[in-house]
């Protein structure tokens, strides 16, 4: 079973949640770090990662001395990652998407690929979970490919939760599509609002199973709630603003730790997610 955790917004929680329904659940889960622009689920788990593993993406490079200078690399390609300039071709590797469309058109044959770098991967045992995660470059734009990268080490058969980055674009779709549900970390505030109802349009946009984990629970007002009603979204565990987790957080110390109390919470949170998916039907087989 995969299981993804993201949020519309940024810093609602969602390493909160993930390292620790990985660590409560302990012997076997795997964790995927997504989250490859800012990755910090390892500071909590805290393995000893393997050497680094580069990841790259196939971009075109042209023969000039076979190329002439059709233009239809460029015409087909709607990133502009490729344009005829005068008497060249020039490739633009940042806006390319990796399609091969360039090169499946060329009539003389002119195009190849090269692998560009993107990111790295990095593994490791703690806590009885299995952890992986992606670090995409500095200044690097393309990160689903980075993400898709790090979820084809996904275990099959087992149980992986995955980390997933912020927002609702690109790099979240990679890291939800084909999971067997998402969890959709918010806060009861205007802002976790707004962001949740565009979190719950992509889950849906995917028709992905999904449930709400209610950060902060005792901050803000009831709106999130009155609308987790309405759209008939289960809200699966509630938990407070607690300086105490943000203070273990600091150290990086996981909540389950500091706080032994919620380890069997995110334990029934998983039995909670587990029950919905036997009901639903896995998706990721
Ligand atoms: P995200 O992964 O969504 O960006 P994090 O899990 O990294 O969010 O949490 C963001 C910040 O919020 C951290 O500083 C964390 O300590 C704090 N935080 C999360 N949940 C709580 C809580 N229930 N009480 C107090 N602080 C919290
Ligand atoms: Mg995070």
């Amino acid at each position: 079973m995969i299981i993804s955790i993201a949020s519309g917004k940024g810093g609602t929680g969602k390493t909160t949640v993930a390292t620790n329904l990985a660590v409560a659940l302990g012997n076997g889960v795997q964790l995927l770090d997504c989250d490859v622009e800012e990755p910090n689920a390892h500071l909590f788990l805290r393995p000893t990662l393997s050497p680094a593993e580069i990841v790259t993406m196939p971009v075109p490079v042209v023969d000039e001395d076979k190329c002439t200078l059709c233009g239809q690399c460029g015409e087909i390609c709607v990133f502009k990652a490729i344009v005829v300039l005068g008497e060249t071709v020039l490739p633009f590797h940042e806006l390319c998407h990796s399609c091969g469309g360039c090169m499946a058109v060329c009539p003389v044959d002119a195009i190849t690929e090269v692998g560009r770098e993107l990111g790295v991967i990095e593994s490791g045992h703690s806590n009885g979970v299995e952890f992986v995660h992606g670090r995409l470059h500095i200044g690097e734009a393309m990160s689903p490919p980075l993400i898709k990268a790090v979820r084809a080490r996904t275990r099959p058969g087992g149980l992986t939760i995955i980390d997933a980055p912020p927002g609702t674009s690109c790099p979240v779709i990679a890291a939800m599509k084909a999971t067997d549900f998402v969890l959709l970390v918010t806060e009861p505030t205007p802002f976790g609002l707004h962001d949740l109802k565009l979190a719950v349009g992509a889950v849906r946009a995917l028709g992905l199973p999904c449930g709400l984990v209610i950060n902060r629970a005792d901050m803000g007002d009831d709106r999130v709630r009155a609308y987790a009603r309405e759209e008939g979204l289960p809200i699966l565990m509630e938990i407070p603003f607690d300086r105490r987790i943000a203070e273990a957080y600091s150290r990086g110390e996981l909540v389950v730790t500091a706080l032994p109390e919620w380890k069997p919470k995110f334990v029934q949170l998983f039995e909670a997610i587990a029950a919905i998916v036997k009901h639903t039907g896995a998706k990721s087989e």
